[in-house]
């Protein structure tokens, strides 16, 4: 796309910010008492022009700017009513348009129209048409609904679209965010394994089947219940690009979903009928209730820091608006994707947040995941968090802090990275520092981690046992993890960098990984299928790294693992240490302070030897003893000198198993001998006194 330099220079000026910011809540298609309403911000258009198609197909165009439509004739020999056409597919290749309307510019840049109530569900677009001569018909940015692939948007009543006992339906909200144990997901690759038992594979209503098994053991939300998690974050379900919606699902064909086209629109492969924009509504809202029901709150990962491509509608219709752009006038490209969105400008900003508020609101969303948060400011960032606190001020929002390059589109604009997290209010961050130093760093497949003996992360390891990574002040800051869906799986990166582990020892780190992670202050993040010993293996048997393109069989999660009784035993560890943490309120402490005053490291520690050993003040009278060895040999705590009695001693973890009720420490034959506590080799040791 061409733009006009002076035009962009323009865009960055207090004078254009002031003459067109729109405080409006109606931008979009919306239903009134008067008729169908429709707004568009688009300050310098000479002319916009609002059109109805029998159909939301636009043919062979499934990527964006692959075919260019501009402003077709009405075609008078189909301009019948609105009424049956509920498919949404294009019959065939002539123009379907049935209506256009002329609209109207009024204040601060918007131009409106209003139409009868007659084109409920028909599928709407606008023709916008530039001083410099460009015409670009483009799908609303504003679209809560659309037909396939998202070329145009469908005018659907949003309270006709809500599954029933949806007004009932609750959100999974925490008192603290640090009750949050957070399971990362995909859509597909939970349920696309035939052997999932799962029905509705990779599709939302997959997620929320009940009463799924393999061989036995339960697979799909039943496992996940089980499993204890409080949250599924689940990998960008909004509407992207990259997946063609009319083609029969194709294991082959996959996406993580980082390419936005219509942000205010659930994906639709994730849908029964891509082609009728209502289906995928209802699907997502009734995947959403059934998880609610079950006591699992959805975060939503969301990618507001660039857009799949400048074919973007934002950007067709305000050109150049939407972006930053570097000092030579080229897309500014810190995403790495091609460009960076400019959300310090107001009316991106208001988009973003608008763009959040709305999917909390009307999708009953429990929190948020901001991809490449760092390319964000903090102004729009807190702009989120106020608007989402209308609805419930417990909403969980985090995101990616890191530091990141971009032309910004004028100076004193602080961006939303670990530095600035003091800037924010509310708002978590995920601790890279604690990943790499658990099991090595991700941008060297043989470097090891403290799991793996390597004592370079220890003191990193240290501070994030209690929450307080060096960038962050509190618990309430801070996402701790090993993996996510970037990156090796914690499991392949471990048998990576310990060549020639056997399986007995590779698994022993992967507990030992997940203790650190359930058992540190701060908010709990596991990958999906960490527990299940998970690997992303190619035909070739090369372990991914970067599995967006991948197929199912490389992503997927392998529910026949559960016939192994080593990956049953590690799903059970994780189990019970989920239960620990959650039974046991002295490890989601919120507070600097009291993380301060009730966590102890103890003498005995070894950092030269990847020991760790810390108490933990009780509630009530006590302490826990807590201890990581990720050493080669065996580690003794003398106890006594803790001041510790061993009779009292409530065994919760150790190499075995982890609990939240856990057994006596020691039996009573062997009392009077025990004054220390053995940690073995790569394992984890959690103590009541
Ligand atoms: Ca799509």
């Amino acid at each position: 796309m061409k733009y006009d330099a002076e035009l962009i220079k323009s865009y960055s000026t207090k004078e254009f910010e002031e003459k067109y910011e729109y405080k409006g809540k109606d931008l979009g298609c919306n239903f009134t008492d008067e008729g169908i309403v429709f707004k568009v911000w688009s300050p310098l258009a000479e002319k916009i022009t609002l059109n109805i198609y029998k159909s939301g197909e636009v043919k062979g165009s499934y990527i964006p700017g692959a075919s260019e439509s501009i402003s077709d004739k009405i075609n008078d020999n189909d301009n019948d009513k609105a009424s049956d056409n509920i498919n949404g597919r294009a019959s065939d290749n002539t123009n379907d348009k049935i209506k256009e309307y002329p609209m109207t510019p009024e204040d601060k840049g918007v131009w409106s129209c209003v139409t009868d109530k007659d084109i409920e569900n028909l599928f709407y677009d606008f023709t916008v048409e530039h001083k410099d001569g460009s015409i670009y018909t483009t799908i609303d940015p504003y679209a809560k609904a659309c037909g396939v692939n998202g070329r145009r948007g469908m005018v659907v009543d949003l309270s006709k679209t809500d599954p029933e006992g949806w007004d009932d339906d609750n959100r999974v909200l925490p008192n603290s965010v640090c009750d949050c144990v957070i399971y990362e997901m995909h859509i597909r690759d939970f349920s696309a394994d035939p052997k999932s038992g799962i029905k509705n594979r990779g599709k939302f209503l997959g997620i929320s089947e009940k009463g799924t098994s393999y061989n036995g053991y339960k697979t799909g939300m039943d496992y996940l219940k089980e499993l204890g998690i409080t949250h599924v974050h689940l990998l960008p379900f909004y509407d992207y690009t990259m997946l063609d919606e009319t083609e029969p699902y194709d294991e082959n064909k996959y996406n993580w979903g980082y390419d936005p086209l219509n942000y205010n629109v659930p994906e639709g492969s994730y849908s029964s009928d891509p082609y009728d924009g209502r289906v995928r509504i209802k699907e997502l809202k009734q995947m959403i209730k059934e998880l609610h029901e079950n006591g699992i709150g959805v975060i939503m990962d969301v990618v507001y820091n660039h857009t799949f491509n400048e074919d973007f509608s934002f950007n067709k219709l305000v050109p150049g608006y939407f972006y930053r752009f570097n000092e030579k006038g080229k897309l500014s490209n810190g995403s790495r994707c091609g460009n960076d969105v400019a959300s310090e400008r107001c009316m991106v900003s208001r988009f973003i947040s608008d763009s959040v508020y709305y999917w909390a609101k009307e999708y009953h969303i429990d929190g948020f995941r901001f991809d490449l948060l760092g390319l964000l400011d903090t102004d729009t960032i807190n702009d989120v968090r106020k608007k989402v606190d209308t609805i419930d001020d417990r909403i969980i929002l985090y995101g990616e802090g890191w530091n990141m390059d971009t032309a910004l589109s004028w100076d004193n604009v602080k961006l939303a990275n670990q530095k600035n997290i003091n800037e924010l209010d509310r708002f978590a961050m995920f601790n890279d520092g604690l990943r790499d130093a658990v099991k090595g760093s991700i941008f060297h497949e043989d470097q090891k981690g403290f799991i793996s003996g390597d004592v370079t992360g220890i003191d990193v390891v240290k501070d994030s046992l209690k929450g307080l990574p060096e960038w962050c002040d509190s618990p309430e800051k801070t996402i701790n993890y090993t993996s996510c869906h970037d990156n090796y799986t914690l499991y392949d990166k471990i048998l990576m960098c310990n060549e020639g582990i056997t399986r007995e020892e590779a698994v022993k780190q992967n507990k030992l990984a997940a203790a650190i992670v359930i058992l540190s202050q701060g908010i709990v993040l596991l990958h999906a299928g960490e527990e299940l010993l998970r690997q992303k293996v190619d035909e070739e048997g090369n372990y991914v790294s970067d599995s967006v393109r991948s197929s199912d069989k490389v992503n997927s999660i392998k529910w026949e693992d559960l016939d192994k009784e080593e990956v049953r035993d590690v799903v059970k560890y994780y189990q019970g240490l989920i239960s620990f943490r959650k039974t046991h309120p002295e490890f989601r402490l919120t507070g600097k302070d009291d993380v301060e005053s009730k966590i102890e490291f103890i003498s005995d520690s070894d950092d030269l030897n990847c020991f760790i050993a810390y108490t933990v003040k009780m509630n009530g009278g006590g302490k826990y003893l807590v201890a990581f060895n990720g050493g080669e040999e065996a580690k003794s705590i003398d106890i006594s000198s803790l001041g510790c009695k061993v009779q009292s001693g409530v065994l919760y973890v150790c190499g075995e198993f982890a609990s939240s009720q856990g057994e006596k420490f020691c039996k009573t034959e062997d009392l009077d001998e025990k004054s220390s506590v053995t940690v073995g080799a790569k394992e984890t040791v959690v103590i009541g006194f």
